[in-house]
C-alpha cells in the first residue's frame, strides 16, 4: 500500500467535525468583523512568492514546493496566503472599490519542513488581510480578530505579543545600529545568522538558536529607533488596545519570518505546545501591494495555523461541542417495509432532518444495534402490521418513549419533539 507523505494529515470522518467547527468559528469571526471571503489558487507563479514573500526568508529559500508545469513554466504550492490575497487585490482592480477591502481565507499551505509536533509540510491557515487603510484601528481591529477567534475557541489563555519593525526609513537607521552591534559577535553566532548579517540584520532576532537568543538579547531595541510617525502609530495602536482590556506585552525580538512587514507586527503565543508555540501571527505590511505591481496601498492582516491551534485546544483540554448524530433511524423488515422505511428516511432528508436506513441487508435487531452504535435520537420502524395502516412506530432513545404515528405524520411528529 502506498502511504500518505511525510509532514501530511488525513482527516477522518471521525474527527472532521472538529475542523468544521474551528471552521465555522472562523467564518463567524469574519461575519461579524464585516470581512469578505476570498479564494486563490492553490499554486502560483514561483515568481510572487519569491517578490512577495522575500528572496531571504526560510520560506522562499528552503521551504517551498516549487516544479516546473509541463509547460514549462515554474510554479509554487503558495506556503502562505497574503501574496496571492494581494494578487487578487491588485489584478482584480480592488483598490478602485471602496476603501478598506477586508478580506479573509480558509486555505491550505504547503512548506517543505521538518515535520514535528505543530510543524507540518501540508497545513493549513484562516487569515485576514484588511486594504487601504493606515490607520491604528485597522491594527487594531484585525488584532481583535485574532483575539476574539481564540477567544471563541477557549484559547484566551494565549498571550498576545507585540513590536514595531518601523518603516523603511527608521529600520536603515536600527540595521546599522544591529550591524555595529553583531559585528565583533558574528563568531559565537550560527550559519543563518552569519549570512542574514549581510542580506537582513533584523531577521538574526529570529533566530532559534539558544546561543544567538543569548547574544540578541543584547542587541539595541528597534523601538529606540522609530521616527516619530511610526512611534505615533504604534502608541496609538497601543492606546486601542488598552482602552478595550486586551491585554498585552511589547516583545522588541518579534520580527516575524517574512519579509513584507512594516511598522506593528504581533504574535499570539502559548507555552502548552512546546516548541512551535506561535498559534496566530501577522502584521501590517504598507509596501507589499506596491512591491507586486499596484498603487502604494497600506494593508495589514494575520494568519492562524489551523493545525497548531488544534494541538493547543487537545493540550488544555478546550471543548468542542459534541459531534452530531444522526436524527433518526428508520427500519424496515421485509422487502415492502424496508421500501417503505427508505422513502421515509428520504422524504425526511428533504426536509431537512438526518436519517439513516438500512444499507447493509441488516435483521431488524441488527438494525437496532447499528441505530445505537450511531447514537441516533430516534429509531422508528416500520413493521407489516404498521404498513398496512400507513402507521410507524417512533421510539426516543433516550426517553423510551415509544409512539405509533401516521408515516406522513413523521416529519411534524419529529420537529415537534427536538
Ligand atoms: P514558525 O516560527 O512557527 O515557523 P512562521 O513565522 O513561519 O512560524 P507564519 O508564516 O507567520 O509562521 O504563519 C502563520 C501561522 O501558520 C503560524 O503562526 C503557525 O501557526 C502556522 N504555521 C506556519 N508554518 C507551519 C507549519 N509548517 N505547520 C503548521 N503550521 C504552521
Ligand atoms: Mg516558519
Amino acid at each position: 500500500m502506498i502511504n500518505i507523505p511525510k509532514g501530511t494529515k488525513d482527516v477522518l470522518p471521525s474527527q472532521s467535525y472538529k475542523w468544521q467547527y474551528i471552521e465555522d468559528t472562523a467564518r463567524d469571526v469574519a461575519r461579524v468583523f464585516n470581512l469578505k471571503e476570498i479564494r486563490t489558487p492553490v499554486f502560483e507563479h514561483t515568481e510572487l512568492f519569491k517578490r512577495g514573500v522575500g528572496e531571504g526568508t526560510d520560506v522562499v529559500g528552503k521551504e517551498m514546493y516549487t516544479f516546473e508545469d509541463k509547460g514549462g513554466r515554474s510554479v509554487t504550492l503558495k506556503p502562505e496566503g497574503t501574496a496571492g490575497a494581494v494578487r487578487l487585490f491588485v489584478e482584480n482592480g480592488l483598490s478602485s472599490t471602496p476603501m478598506p477591502v477586508k478580506t479573509y481565507y480558509i486555505t491550505p499551505a504547503f512548506r517543505y519542513e521538518r515535520p514535528q509536533a505543530g510543524r507540518l509540510r501540508e497545513f493549513h491557515q484562516f487569515g485576514i488581510e484588511v486594504f487601504g487603510s493606515e490607520s491604528a484601528e485597522t491594527d487594531a481591529e484585525v488584532i481583535f480578530a485574532a483575539s476574539s477567534f481564540l477567544g471563541k475557541l477557549g484559547l484566551s489563555g494565549t498571550r498576545l505579543e507585540i513590536n514595531s519593525i518601523g518603516c523603511r526609513s527608521c529600520r536603515a537607521d536600527y540595521n546599522r545600529a544591529l550591524r555595529e552591534y553583531f559585528e565583533p559577535r558574528l563568531g559565537d553566532m550560527c550559519e543563518t545568522c552569519r549570512t542574514r548579517f549581510s542580506s537582513n540584520p533584523l531577521r538574526m532576532l529570529d533566530c532559534k538558536e539558544e546561543k544567538c537568543r543569548e547574544i540578541s538579547a543584547g542587541a539595541p531595541s528597534i523601538l529606540d529607533y522609530l521616527c516619530p510617525d511610526c512611534r505615533g502609530h504604534f502608541e496609538r495602536v497601543k492606546a486601542l488596545l488598552e482602552e478595550s482590556g486586551l491585554a498585552f506585552t511589547v516583545n522588541p525580538c518579534i520580527v516575524r519570518g517574512l519579509d513584507y512587514y512594516t511598522r506593528t507586527v504581533f504574535e499570539f503565543v502559548s507555552d502548552a505546545i512546546g516548541a512551535q508555540g506561535t498559534v496566530c501571527g501577522g502584521g501590517r505590511y504598507d509596501g507589499l501591494v506596491e512591491q507586486l505591481g499596484g498603487a502604494h496601498t497600506p494593508a495589514v492582516g494575520f494568519a492562524a495555523g489551523i493545525e497548531r491551534l488544534m494541538l493547543l485546544m487537545d493540550n488544555i483540554g478546550a471543548k468542542y461541542p459534541e459531534e452530531p448524530k444522526v436524527t433518526v433511524y428508520v427500519a424496515g423488515m421485509d422487502e415492502p417495509t424496508r421500501a417503505a422505511a427508505f422513502s421515509a428516511a428520504n422524504r425526511l432528508r428533504a426536509d431537512g432532518i438526518s436519517a439513516e436506513a438500512d444499507l447493509m441487508s441488516r435483521s431488524l435487531k441488527a438494525q437496532f444495534k447499528y441505530a445505537d452504535k450511531l447514537g441516533a435520537e430516534y429509531v422508528a420502524v416500520i413493521g407489516s402490521d404498521e404498513l398496512s395502516e400507513n402507521e410507524i412506530t417512533v421510539k426516543n432513545m433516550e426517553s423510551g418513549k415509544s409512539e405509533r404515528i401516521k408515516i406522513n405524520d413523521l416529519y411534524a411528529y419529529l420537529k415537534k419533539e427536538i
